[in-house]
């Protein structure tokens, strides 16, 4: 047995799924990570070099500075006059000192190279000298010319020694020229550190290679001094706190992300679980865990279909439970239940691998047996379940005892779809129930129609009474005279939705065996009623069979329905036949009086097939024999028959009691029970059964001509 597999492994894809998007998030963010680094370094070498250049250009503006101011001094002026003279040049020298805070000032006359006047810190004074001398051999300040007067003017950051110079060179007439220097000290370096906004500048001795410095460019060429600085790592920093932040982001994301995912994951894995199991318990018993009808049908139709392209028959097995009911009555539904899954497990082990068994409900269950290449087949499996079935079955140690009856049809032979093989199956059930059960029997075309309808009351006549789709048709008895309608006789119709429409004679012998038929009279009797309003004073004959006429309350039924449907006495006629009166002559007898007592007509039906012995018909109170058609139609042949008719009917007579003639079709017959004094005569003659909308047309054609016939009359 094959189940539609479940859907289970997603759940597992799903958790796969984690990976990917962990490696891309990964990914991205390792890309980000590498492209902020890049940014940062080129933001930093930016940085550097412009903090180079900010340091270059200010160091340089130092000097331009010292230049103007020097070059704006009063002083200058009084130097130009007394530029030959010593010692008044070193007074206004050292007087410039102050004012410019140099730290050194000379008076150079440049065509000689010779120091004129100098003044300054006494310390640094050989020192300066020689630095200055220094600096002018690597000048153009040297042998310069008055033609060049002006060029000489110069501004430089120097180093000296270990220190950072300032220097302003401006020429004094034609021939001199004026040095001044300035060192710069820690004091000088803390302002421009603070006025450029780069941390720690600060002049350090020697060649560095650290990125933040520059080279102070030295007079000599051996001693070596930078300006180094700490370097503002905005980027660098930046980037650390990004990364920082970034980083713990992304562990928040990441765990949030995963978190996320286990709870769709496990919710997805819920919904298909839920799905799963509802779509199994759609499709299966939940007590066997069987599969139910549907399944079944489905995988019948299949296969059906799948016949044509082999060279093997499948079967169906219908399979229901003996004495399953009396399990649950003495032991209990747990019993029950046990019995339906042991049965089940019996059976699957029987089964093969392609089979199919699946539980209909209650205790019927189907098989579907493929590849069969004959009846033996089925037949042996069905016998080997009956075995199984039949070893007790064990529930907290009492021992039960049940069997199972089979039925069983086989595609193509028995139909090509599966309602007619189902249908098939069921009538082969049916038959092996009717053969004492425990047994299975296989399909066959012969079997009766009969049968057939006897199972289709049993299945379905109760629901066909509720769904309204029994109808009564009214067939009229005619005045022998006239022709004029007396009273109409109901006959039960059954206009099955398949079967179409089904006469009373196939199905109400069923109907009485399976003692549906009171259910069944009682529904006639009362739309006969309700129809008889319409036709005010005709007679309704409705047939009472002797099962439903047998019921202890019959009597008080009637006379309910009759009450309720507000019929006037003497307008129900009920028709009997003889066989109510063989069983229990006192009851029917008491019953009969009881009848008559609420105005109620009696017909004895059928005469002629039974005893019909007229005499002991009298101690009943009938009003009426109806002579049956038989009697009829074997006059036809044997003059012996009308004579038989013609004493019945004066017999009839001569007791007090009207006759009808049925089965009347000829206008022989007509006028022949006219002759013997027949009252009545009902046949397809004058009509056959009809609707009752049919009896009204009939009725006002009476009507119609009965005006018809006074009219000239009264003229
Ligand atoms: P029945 O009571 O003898 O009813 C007369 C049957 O003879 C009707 O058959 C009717 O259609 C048929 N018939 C009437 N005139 C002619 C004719 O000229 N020629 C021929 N060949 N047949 C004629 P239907 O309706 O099939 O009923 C068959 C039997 O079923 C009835 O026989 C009656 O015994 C039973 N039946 C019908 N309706 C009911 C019902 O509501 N309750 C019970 N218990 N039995 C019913
Ligand atoms: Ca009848
Ligand atoms: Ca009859």
């Amino acid at each position: 047995m094959k189940i539609v597999p479940p859907r289970a492994q997603k759940g597992q894809g799903a958790s796969l799924s984690i990976v990917p998007i962990f490696l891309l998030v990964l990914c991205v963010m390792g890309s980000m990570v590498l492209v902020a680094n890049r940014a940062a370094d080129r933001q930093h070498e930016y940085e550097l070099d412009r903090e180079r250049r900010q340091v270059a250009q200010t160091l340089s503006f130092e000097a331009e500075r010292l230049m103007t101011s020097v070059s704006r001094d009063e002083a200058l002026g009084e130097l130009f006059q007394v530029q030959r003279q010593r010692e008044q040049a070193e007074r206004i020298l050292a007087s410039l000192n102050r004012r410019q805070a140099t730290d050194f000032a000379i008076l150079i006359n440049r065509m000689e190279g010779e120091v004129v006047a100098e003044a300054g810190d006494a310390e640094s004074f050989d020192q300066r000298r020689n630095f200055i001398r220094q600096f002018i051999e690597g000048s153009r300040l040297r042998g310069l010319d008055a033609t060049t007067l002006g060029i000489g003017r110069e501004a430089r950051i120097v180093q000296d020694g270990v220190n950072v110079i300032n220097l302003a060179a401006v020429p004094i007439g034609r021939n001199h020229v004026l040095i001044v220097t300035r060192a710069l000290g820690a004091n000088g370096f803390r302002r421009l550190s603070s006025m450029l906004a780069i941390p720690n500048l600060r002049a350090v001795p020697g060649t560095t290679n650290v990125e933040t410095s520059y080279a102070i460019p030295s007079l000599g060429g051996t001693e070596q001094l930078a300006i180094v600085w700490s370097p503002s790592r905005f980027a660098a920093d930046t980037l650390a706190d990004l990364a920082f932040y970034g980083l713990f982001a992304s562990i928040a994301i990441g765990i949030v992300s995963i978190f996320l995912i286990k709870r769709m994951q496990a919710s997805t894995a819920a919904i298909l679980k839920r799905e799963a199991k509802a779509s199994h318990e759609a499709r299966h018993d939940p007590l066997s865990g069987l599969p139910n009808r549907a399944v079944f049908c489905e995988r019948l139709a299949e296969n059906i279909e799948d016949l044509v392209n082999r060279d093997t028959n499948i079967a169906v097995l219908l399979l229901d439970l003996d004495k399953f009911k009396d399990v649950n009555d003495t032991y209990g539904h747990a019993a029950g239940d046990k019995v339906i899954v042991d049965f089940g497990n019996r059976v699957k082990p029987l089964l093969k691998q392609t089979d199919l068994i699946a539980r209909l409900g209650g205790d019927e269950f189907a098989i579907l047996q493929t590849g069969i290449h004959s009846h033996l087949e089925p037949s042996r499996l069905a016998q080997a379940i009956i075995d199984a079935t039949n070893k007790p079955f064990t529930m907290d140690g009492a021992q039960m005892r049940i069997g199972v009856t089979v039925g069983i049809s086989i595609s193509p032979d028995d139909g090509t779809d599966v309602a007619t093989i189902l249908r098939a199956a069921d009538t082969a059930l049916y038959r092996a129930k009717n053969e004492g059960r425990n047994r299975f029997a296989l399909y066959e075309h012969r079997m009766t129609e009969a049968e057939r309808i006897r199972k289709l009351v049993d299945d379905e006549l109760l629901r066909a009474i509720e769904n309204d789709e029994l109808t009564l048709a009214y067939q009229p008895q005619v005045h022998a005279d006239t022709a004029r309608i007396a009273s109409v006789e109901a006959l039960v119709r059954w206009r099955h939705p398949t079967h179409g429409l089904i006469a009373p004679g196939v199905f109400i012998a069923a109907a009485e065996e399976r003692g549906l038929i009171v259910a069944l009279g009682e529904w006639v009797m009362r739309r006969a009623c309700q129809d008889a309003a319409r036709w005010p004073g005709l007679r309704v004959g409705v047939n009472v069979s002797a099962l439903q006429f047998r019921q202890a309350n019959f009597v008080q039924d009637v006379h309910r329905i009759m009450r309720e449907t507000n019929l006037e006495t003497g307008r129900l006629e009920i028709e009997l036949t003889e066989s109510v009166l063989v069983e229990d002559a006192d009851q029917a007898e008491a019953a009969m009086m009881e009848l008559r007592a609420i105005g109620v007509k009696l017909a004895l039906d059928d005469f002629g097939t039974g005893y019909s012995s007229l005499i002991y018909l009298r101690r009943f109170a009938f009003d009426k024999i109806k002579i049956d058609k038989s009697f009829l139609d074997s006059m036809e042949a044997t003059g012996e028959s009308a004579i038989l008719v013609h004493s019945v009917v004066h017999l009839g007579r001569a007791l007090g009691l009207e006759v009808t003639a049925e089965g009347v079709e000829t206008e022989e017959q007509r006028r022949f029970l006219q002759a013997v004094g027949c009252h009545y005569l009902q046949g397809f003659l004058f009509s056959r059964p009809v609707p009752a909308e049919t009896i009204d047309q009939l009725l006002a054609a009476e009507r119609a001509e009965d005006a018809g016939r006074n009219a000239p009359n009264a003229a």
